[in-house]
């Protein structure tokens, strides 16, 4: 079956081909940690684990890089009201973000860039632009040159007629009626306090776009497959990424972008800037579990707009329970006779399922033919239709599911998987079985569980 993504880039759905067979390598915008996230910025990483998992489920091996945006105009705007030490005052978000990942069952990507750990590749980036005459300096700030990049606005959709010929902005977020030179590198200025790196372009730093361009290339490539974030990212942050990348390296940067659309509550886009903002941790306490949220969040098409209301959690709550007690009853039937349709009703789930997801991860489709499942196979169970050996199949195909939707309550308890794991490696390595010792190493550190050797014995921790 042809995987098929709406691409952002051309508005047409797309087969997708990666750059390299059976690889992928995709970039992700991460939080802007000035602020805790909340859940609307959890549905576009939601989005995104359903993307990496979804890859990995049809075979591809995934590179996903997401950035830390801990250095941009509010980072620093909110650092310097608090008096606070730019890393000190980004520290606790970003503790707090990797804890509402796993709570929320997201997968960790292979690589979390801080803006602030690469400054030099980003003034590398600058200096490429100046030298290949894409890049200009006024008062010491670096300024990106539009009219010298003729496929600027391709993924806005700008109309570049209404441009203003020598109109600059220097603030990291705009509008599209603002559309102007932007700023790579802002020259040090009193309201920057001590937030400033000496470079060869001078004291300052650099501007939010370039972060993402600098980054995402270093660890990808400069032409990679997938670029993701949310619809507010198109423009000005990725139309401006791509005119960065692209004029510097002379080749293309990225194949497909996928933009997922807003969540939003009482009518408009939940925001960290409008203070309409649900945090995760509320809603814990509230009662509501991580998974619950992550149904939520997962269950409507990312291109679509999800309205977040506390019944979308409470049908997410019913729909989970159906979906935990179809396995624990199932795992516990004996298993009874056969009427040989337990088969097809397994092949028609798993079609369903592939297909859906598929069609521009079309999710709607992916779940009904997993509750379609849930319903025949209890149907079959209750007349004692369903054999062991089928059982076994049945329980089979829901766990694959679960590799996607990660909604089961075994997953949750991750902690006695992971000892047994360490148990097993230990073991493989006293009967001198180093590629399996090895294999689980790798496939604990792809999770974000890192393995220490310790004469005390394996210790194990997650990564930041
Ligand atoms: P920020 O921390 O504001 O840079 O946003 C991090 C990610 O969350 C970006 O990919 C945004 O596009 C996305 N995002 C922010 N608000 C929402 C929302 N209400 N719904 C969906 N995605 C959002
Ligand atoms: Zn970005």
């Amino acid at each position: 079956m042809t995987l098929v993504f709406k691409n952002s880039l051309t508005r047409l759905k797309e087969e997708f081909k990666p750059i390299e067979p059976g690889k992928v390598r995709m970039y992700t915008c991460g939080p802007t940690v000035y602020k805790q996230a909340h859940v609307g910025n959890f549905r576009a990483y939601m989005f995104e684990d359903l993307l990496r998992r979804y890859l990995k489920y049809k075979g591809y091996e995934v590179t996903q890089v997401m950035n830390l945006t801990d250095v941009d105009d509010k980072t620093i705007r909110d650092s310097q009201k608090q008096k606070i030490p730019l890393k000190q005052f980004t520290a606790p978000m970003i503790k707090e973000f990797f804890e509402d990942l796993d709570t929320l069952g997201i997968e960790r990507a292979e690589e979390y860039p801080a803006a602030t750990d690469h400054i030099p590749e980003m003034v590398a980036l600058v200096k490429k632009l100046i030298d290949k005459g894409y890049a200009y300096e006024v008062d010491g700030n670096y300024y990106f040159k539009i009219s010298a990049f003729s496929d600027y606005g391709k993924l806005g959709n700008i109309d570049m007629a209404s441009l203003k010929p020598g109109a600059r902005v220097a603030a990291d977020e705009y509008e599209k009626d603002s559309v102007s030179d932007f700023a790579l590198w802002k020259a040090w200025d009193e309201a920057d306090g001590d937030v400033f790196w000496e470079t060869d372009i001078g004291k300052g730093r650099p501007g939010w776009h370039i972060e993402c361009s600098a980054m995402s290339m270093k660890y990808l490539g400069n032409h990679f497959d997938i670029h993701t974030g949310g619809e507010d990212n198109k423009f000005p942050h990725h139309e401006n990424e791509i005119a960065q990348s692209e004029a510097a390296t002379g080749e293309k940067f990225v194949n497909y972008w996928l933009h997922c659309g807003y969540l939003i509550a009482e009518g408009r886009k939940m925001s960290k800037s409008l203070g309409n903002e649900y945090r995760l941790r509320e809603l814990l306490e509230q009662g509501y579990s991580g998974v619950a949220v992550r149904y939520m969040l997962i269950s409507t098409h990312y291109r679509q707009q999800l309205d977040f209301t506390m019944d979308g959690l409470e049908a997410a709550r019913n729909a989970l329970e159906r979906y935990n007690d179809f396995i624990s009853n199932l795992a516990e039937f004996p298993g009874g006779d056969s009427d040989a349709t337990a088969g097809g009703i397994i092949e028609k789930a798993l079609t369903g399922f592939e297909e859906s997801l598929d069609d521009d991860l079309n999710i709607s489709g992916a779940m009904a033919a997993v509750f379609d499942f849930i319903r025949d196979i209890n149907r079959l169970k209750a007349d004692g239709k369903l054999s062991a050996t089928e059982r076994d199949k049945a329980l089979e195909t829901i766990r694959k599911f679960d590799t996607v939707l990660n909604f089961a309550h075994e997953a949750e308890d991750i902690d006695a998987e992971i000892e047994a794991l360490i148990a097993e490696r230990t073991e493989a390595k006293k009967n001198k079985d180093f590629a399996r010792a090895d294999k689980i190493r790798d496939d604990l550190t792809a999770r974000g569980i890192i393995l220490e050797d310790t004469p005390q014995g394996v210790r194990w921790k997650r990564k930041i």
